[in-house]
């Protein structure tokens, strides 16, 4: 089932805890987080996948200390 990672920008402070759970997260040229195939709209950075990377997402969340990465069902 496809499912959507979102990242509060806000939020994100740049700590690359995300990145050793789920290496489609990246640091984008501001520092900050970014994800490929990503669109920052409104200070949310989402993208959406249709694979079996799902638990590597969600252990990326959990890392996350500023609680700034959710994923839900797309
Ligand atoms: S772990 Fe959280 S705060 Fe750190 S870069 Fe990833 S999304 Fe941003």
């Amino acid at each position: 089932m496809a499912y959507e990672i979102t990242v509060d920008m806000d939020a994100c402070e740049g700590i690359f805890a995300c990145l050793v759970r789920d290496d489609r997260f990246a640091e984008a040229e501001d520092g900050l987080v970014t994800l490929p195939g990503g669109e920052r709209t409104e200070g949310i950075l989402s993208a959406t996948f249709d694979d079996d990377q799902r638990e590597a997402a969600e252990q990326a969340a959990a890392a996350c200390p500023t609680d700034a990465i959710e994923v839900s069902d797309a």
